[in-house]
C-alpha cells in the first residue's frame, strides 16, 4: 500500500488566488463589458533587457555546433556567472562573500523550499505575520508544523506580527528560535529594513546559534543609499545566514528561470551529537544529488544582467516599475486611502478605509473601479484590514487604474 505525506493534508486549500480568480470571474459574467484591471499579481509585464535576449540567441547558437554545445553543466552553477554575481552583487557593497560559496538555482521559490531538506524536524521556525505563504507551506509539507487554527495559523511556527504599528518589521523574539525568515524589500508589505534592525537580528541569531534565511528577491528596488541590499553588510551575519537571491523581479526571470541563493563556508548547524556541521557541504550535497544545473542558455542570459548594457536595462526596468508604485502611492493618497511601502519595492501595502475587512475592500474595489487587488488577510492573520496593490503592469493600465479610483473612490 503506498502511502502519502500526510502533511500535505494539513496544507490550507489554496485559497487567496483561486478565491480572487472566483470572484473576478462572477463580475466578468455579471458584468460583461466592465474592463478589469488586475494589479493584484506579483509578476512582472515588461520583456527580457534586450542584452539578456541577445546573450541568451548567442549562446542557442552555441548548442547547436558541436564544437561549443554543451551538456551537462556544474550543478552549482558556471564559475563566471557566481563570479560575476560574488563581485558585482556583493564585494562591490562590501560583503566578504566569494563565488563558491553561491549556488546558482532555478528560483528562489524552489530554494527557499529545498533549504529545509538539510534541518533538522526539531527546529523552532519564525515568520512573519503577513508573510510570503511559500515559507510556511514548505515548513507545513516538511512536517515541521502541527495543524492549523481558525486563525489559520499553523501549530509549532512562531508568528511575528507586523503591521504599521511596529513600521512593518517584526520586534526580536523574546523566546529562542532555530530558524528565522526574513524577507526585504517585503513582499507583500513593500516594507525595507534599516541596517540598525539587521545588525538586532543578526545580534540575536548569533546569540541563539540560530539560522537566518533572508530573502532578497527584491533588493534592486531599493533607492534609499542608506539601506542594506543583503544581509551579509551586516557584521556578522556570515556566521548565521543564508541569503536568496532572484532574477525574477529585477531583470523579468519569472518565465525565464533564474536565481541564486549563497551559502557561507563558515555557516555551521549543530549535529544530533552536538558537533558543528558546517551548512555549505550539505547544500552542496544536497544540489548534486537532486539538481542538475539551470540550463546554459540561461546562465548566459543572467550573466548578461552583469554587463554595461544589462546594468543599464535592468536599472531601466527597475525605474519603470518604481515609477508605476510612485504613481499608485500617489493617487490612492490624494483619494483618502493610506498607504505603506511603494519607495523600495514594487509593492504598496493600503490600509483598508473606512476600517473595511480585506476582502469586502477588494469586493468594493472591483465594483466601483473594476480594479483587482490582493487581500492582506491572504498573507496571514495580521494582514486582515490591508490591501496589496502590485506596481507590476503597464504604465496605462497603472494610470487608468488610479484615475478610476481617485473619481470614484473618496475615503
Ligand atoms: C518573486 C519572489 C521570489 C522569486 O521567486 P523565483 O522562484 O526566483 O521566481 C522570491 N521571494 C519572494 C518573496 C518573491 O515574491
Amino acid at each position: 500500500m503506498a502511502r502519502i505525506n500526510d502533511n500535505y493534508l494539513k496544507l490550507k486549500a489554496g485559497y487567496l488566488f483561486p478565491e480572487i480568480s472566483r470572484r473576478v470571474k462572477a463580475f466578468a459574467e455579471a458584468n460583461p463589458d466592465a474592463p478589469i484591471i488586475k494589479l493584484g499579481i506579483g509578476d512582472v509585464t515588461e520583456p527580457l533587457p534586450e542584452a539578456c535576449r541577445t546573450a541568451i540567441i548567442e549562446a542557442t547558437k552555441e548548442m547547436g555546433d558541436r564544437s561549443t554545445f554543451k551538456g551537462y553543466g556544474p550543478e552549482q552553477g558556471y564559475l563566471w556567472l557566481r563570479e560575476k554575481i560574488a563581485t558585482q552583487d556583493f564585494q562591490a557593497r562590501g560583503c566578504d562573500i566569494d563565488a563558491s560559496e553561491i549556488f546558482i538555482s532555478d528560483g528562489s521559490k524552489c530554494d527557499c523550499g529545498n533549504i529545509l531538506d538539510i534541518f533538522g524536524k526539531d527546529n523552532k521556525i519564525a515568520v512573519t505575520d503577513p508573510v510570503y505563504p511559500v515559507y510556511v507551506d514548505t515548513n507545513v509539507m516538511a512536517g515541521n508544523t502541527g495543524e492549523i487554527n481558525e486563525k489559520g495559523e499553523y501549530e509549532g511556527l512562531v508568528y511575528l506580527p507586523i503591521s504599521a504599528e511596529n513600521n512593518f518589521t517584526a520586534e526580536i523574539p523574546t523566546e529562542k528560535v532555530d530558524l528565522i525568515y526574513l524577507c526585504f524589500p517585503n513582499n507583500p508589505t513593500g516594507a525595507t529594513a534599516t541596517k540598525e534592525h539587521l545588525q538586532a537580528w543578526v545580534n540575536y541569531a548569533k546569540e541563539h546559534q540560530s539560522i537566518i534565511l533572508f530573502d532578497a528577491a527584491y533588493e534592486a528596488f531599493i533607492s534609499d543609499p542608506s539601506l542594506p541590499h543583503s544581509i551579509y553588510e551586516i557584521e556578522g551575519a556570515k556566521d548565521c545566514a543564508i541569503e536568496f537571491r532572484s532574477f525574477s523581479k529585477n531583470a523579468g526571470f519569472t518565465g525565464t528561470r533564474c536565481a541564486l541563493t549563497v551559502v557561507p563556508k563558515n555557516l555551521t548547524g549543530k549535529a544530533s551529537d552536538g558537533s558543528d556541521v558546517e551548512i555549505w557541504k550539505l547544500w552542496n550535497r544536497r544540489q548534486s544529488t537532486k539538481f542538475n544545473g539551470v540550463s546554459y542558455v540561461v546562465q548566459r542570459g543572467a550573466e548578461a544582467v552583469y554587463s554595461e548594457a544589462g546594468v543599464q536595462q535592468t536599472k531601466a526596468l527597475i525605474s519603470f516599475y518604481l515609477e508605476n508604485a510612485k504613481i499608485i502611492c500617489e493617487k490612492l493618497t490624494s483619494a483618502g486611502i493610506q498607504v505603506y511601502g511603494g519607495t523600495n519595492a514594487p509593492y504598496v501595502w493600503v490600509k483598508t478605509p473606512f476600517n473595511l475587512s480585506s476582502w469586502d475592500f477588494f469586493d468594493k474595489l472591483l465594483q466601483t473601479t473594476y480594479v483587482v487587488g490582493t487581500p492582506g488577510s491572504g498573507f496571514g492573520a495580521a494582514g486582515e484590514g490591508y490591501f496589496r496593490i502590485s506596481a507590476f503592469n503597464t504604465r496605462e493600465n497603472v494610470n487608468e487604474a488610479m484615475k478610476r479610483i481617485t473619481e470614484n473612490f473618496q475615503a
